[in-house]
């Protein structure tokens, strides 16, 4: 429950309110309009529409965790792939570095393989 709050912020578009008073006179702004699908007609002087950015929960994830929470895994296997890659070329060419690098490569891939599934226990 405590690292849910710490890892949100309060969504700086609606102030943490969770309605948008962007737009003229306290209204909501033409972004939260469009996000509430309003037909075009109605995208005047509209209050209290939910807030486009947050969808109206009033906190918004940091950008840089999303960003942490989708690129690490994607590196993770990218990296784990091609270390493959590198063991299987190896192996065919009968490089004499063969042995170093299947000890290099099973240690980073351990590391990542142990550090993915210890996280997702959490
Ligand atoms: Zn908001
Ligand atoms: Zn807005």
């Amino acid at each position: 429950m405590k690292e849910m709050t710490v890892n949100l912020y309060e969504c700086k578009h609606c102030d943490g309110v969770g309605t948008c008073k962007n737009g003229e006179n306290g209204a909501s702004c033409l972004a939260c309009y469009q996000k509430n699908e309003l037909p075009f007609f109605s995208r005047k002087n509209q209050f209290g529409l939910l807030c486009g950015s947050c969808g109206g929960i009033g906190k918004a994830e940091p950008l840089t965790e999303r960003m942490h929470n989708r690129i690490a895994p994607m590196l993770a296997v990218i990296m784990v792939f091609s270390l493959l890659v590198i063991i299987s070329v190896a192996a065919f060419t009968k490089s004499p570095f063969f042995s170093e690098l299947l000890a290099f490569s099973s240690a980073i891939i351990g590391s990542v393989v142990g550090y993915y599934f210890s996280s997702k226990g959490k």
